[in-house]
């Protein structure tokens, strides 16, 4: 079954939630990048709550997020969009942190100081750019108060990977719950105690609970009503033509220098690791559209 995320309001409308199960999105990226445990924690994380921002956009907005924390890990960058597409990658895959019981050590890899920032692409030119300090470097509790700070939403974030022995990735996912307008505080309370207790995300997730069922946990004995199902899953758009136009920008004279000295260009996808070579008679076509 693919990855999805649902959206859903509880509490009288006051409260929406959404929850996800992206652990075949996590795995895309483990795959695609070797990443170690604690990197797959750190980038599964970022692309659990990238997942669900990119679900709160509209038609052809974007959101990437930048997080630069002071960390060996070095910047964790993740698209994501409003059709279920989200990509990212790390500086350095592989790191390994964990804690003495056994937990992977998101906090040691990230890094405590440091800043994430959100860049949202609302079409027409129009751009959304915000950043807050790091308070963690866990993620969870980062975006937490991300949400509070930038976007004055009352939030909780949870999140959570779950790596085997092997790096394969056993469950990830995450849940958002936001205060709307009017919320009380009666319902506040019920919820303060609801994220108190409930189980880690990725806990629910390899027990088999669905976003449904996370949406429900939550919810505990209130009503909810599940507004919209959204299908995940890890897409690069990249092609040819992409990476031509980016080194066309480079200029004539840099160009000219590398046909002399090279005679080809490699590039690579920073998001899927895809390669893509430019020959001899490729270079001098880009050279002859570059200015
Ligand atoms: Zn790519």
């Amino acid at each position: 079954m693919t990855d999805y995320i649902v959206r859903a309001i509880s509490f009288d409308n006051k409260v929406r939630i959404f929850a996800v199960n992206a652990t075949k999105t996590v795995q895309s990226a483990q795959e695609k990048h070797d990443l170690w445990p604690v990197a797959s924690a750190a980038l599964g994380r970022t692309l659990v709550v990238g997942s669900m921002m990119g679900a709160m956009l509209k038609g052809d907005e974007a959101l990437t997020i930048r997080i630069k924390g002071d960390g060996p890990i070095g910047e964790i960058l993740v698209d994501a969009n409003a059709h279920g597409e989200v990509k990212g990658y790390v500086g350095n895959p592989h790191i390994h942190f964990q804690y003495p019981n056994g937990k992977l050590d998101v906090s040691s890899a990230v890094g405590k100081n440091g800043e994430i920032q959100v860049i949202k692409d609302l079409g027409m030119k129009d751009f959304f750019i915000s950043s807050v300090d790091l308070i963690s470097g866990e993620l969870g509790e980062d975006f937490t108060y991300y949400f509070s700070k930038s976007e004055q939403t009352p939030s909780a974030v949870g999140c959570g990977v779950f790596v085997d022995t092997d790096n394969k990735i056993l469950a990830a996912g995450g849940f958002i719950i936001q205060l709307m307008p009017g919320a009380t505080d009666e319902i506040i309370d019920k919820l303060e105690k609801v994220i108190a207790t409930i189980k880690p995300a990725s806990q629910m997730i390899s027990e088999g609970y669905s976003p449904e069922t996370i949406v429900k946990e939550i919810c505990n004995d209130e009503d909810f009503e599940i507004i919209s199902t959204l299908p995940i899953d890890y897409v690069c758009r990249c092609n040819k033509d992409k990476f031509a136009r980016g080194l066309i920008s480079i200029g004539k004279q840099e160009l000219s220098e590398i046909l002399e000295e090279v005679g080809m260009i490699e590039t690579t996808c920073h998001f899927c690791n895809e390669k893509y070579h430019f020959n001899r008679e490729e270079l001098e076509e880009l050279i002859s559209n570059s200015r």
